[in-house]
């Protein structure tokens, strides 16, 4: 079989999310948006409901809609994009809670769903979901007649501390909702570890519980193994792959393995990724294709009949680093052909 292979460890999601319980003051929800970060939302979704989990949160709904069949009746689902024209059914009939972003949406809500549950998202200066402070003013005694079952904000820049908006957004989010008798939510990971005065009635973490910064104490969760097809012996001076980008300066054993770049192993990492043979690092040689990346095995004892990208020797952040970009986009980038299979289930 060639197919890669991604297995994700339920025992270590469920750790990472007791963990972020232990820290948060009140309760503690997931965000299982976009697939569970690329991991499958039904099976992360079931196993964190088994740890305990009773509040979900996902970005849009249909993504609601696909979590609530696997997770069936009884765990809250809230959708963080609110109340949108066209969603009005898949609400109502998968009981999907809606985080309200404007006067719009209470209004779309108020008329096609009067009496059914929903929350209220709050801009405290992020300027890119939920009622501004004016906003808010005007609205704020209507909303609150209707009974909303969370007041939420989000934090810019919680993944750095020192950072000057953390303080800014805190006190705006209390200018707008203290003495509101309704639970309230301020942290996602980077929140939780800023300190309890961040964690208000609930806290929504999404990339600690899947092993990502900034939760630098999280488990890892993932390890990719990628199957080797073909080995070669190379000359000196002979290349390899498009471009002939990597060229042979000892005699050398390529590797030949089955992913690429449509897998999410993103093309740009190439000239400094790396996999493991066992205990043996050994570099990716030449350009990663569509669907195969050449590695330099020269150095390692012997060929294994995978190689391993992700799992205890390099993380998702390792690779992060190698692409310049974040943990989460290497894990949502994480493709559909990859063979998911989950231990601890
Ligand atoms: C994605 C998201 C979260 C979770 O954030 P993490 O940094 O992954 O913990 C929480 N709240 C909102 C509004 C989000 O968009």
């Amino acid at each position: 079989m060639a197919q890669a292979k991604l297995t994700i460890d339920l025992d270590a999601l469920r750790a990472n999310w007791r963990a972020l319980d232990a820290l948060s003051a009140g309760e503690t929800a997931a965000v299982v948006k976009a697939g569970g970060y690329g991991l499958g939302a039904g099976k992360v979704g079931r196993a964190l409901a088994q740890a305990g989990v009773r509040r979900f949160f996902v970005a849009l709904a249909e993504e609601g809609a696909a979590l609530r069949q696997a997770l069936g009746p009884g765990p809250e689902i809230c959708v963080f994009s609110g109340h949108m024209a066209g969603d009005t059914e898949m609400i109502r009939d998968l009981g999907l809670v809606p985080m309200i972003n404007s006067i719009d949406q209470m209004l779309r809500q108020v008329e096609a769903l009067p009496g059914a549950p929903f929350g209220l998202q709050l801009d405290s200066g992020m300027n890119r979901l939920g009622m501004e402070p004016a906003e808010w003013a005007a609205l704020r005694d209507i909303a609150l007649a209707q009974n909303p079952v969370l007041i939420m904000s989000h934090l810019a820049c919680a993944d750095t501390p020192d950072h000057p908006m953390n303080a800014r957004q805190l006190q705006v989010f209390r200018e707008m909702t203290d003495g509101i008798d309704v639970p309230r939510s301020l942290a996602a990971t980077g929140g939780i570890l800023l300190g309890p005065e961040y964690h208000f009635d609930l806290t929504r973490p999404g990339i600690g519980l899947y092993g990502g910064l900034p939760f630098a104490e999280a488990a890892p969760v993932v390890t990719l193994e990628v199957p080797v097809i073909q080995v070669r012996e190379l000359e000196p001076g002979e290349a390899v792959g498009y471009g002939g980008a990597f060229t042979a300066r000892r005699p050398t054993r390529i590797a030949t393995i089955a992913a690429g770049y449509a897998d999410g192993l993103h093309r740009i990492m190439g000239p400094k990724a790396s996999l493991m043979a066992g205990e043996t690092r050994c570099p990716v040689a030449g350009r990663i294709s569509m669907d195969l990346i050449g590695v330099d095995v020269t150095d390692a004892p012997e060929v294994p009949e995978a190689l391993e990208l992700l799992g205890q020797h390099q993380t998702i952040e390792t690779l992060a680093g190698w692409c310049d970009t974040i943990g989460y986009e290497i894990l949502t980038a994480l493709g559909p052909r990859l063979n998911r299979a989950y231990r601890g289930e």
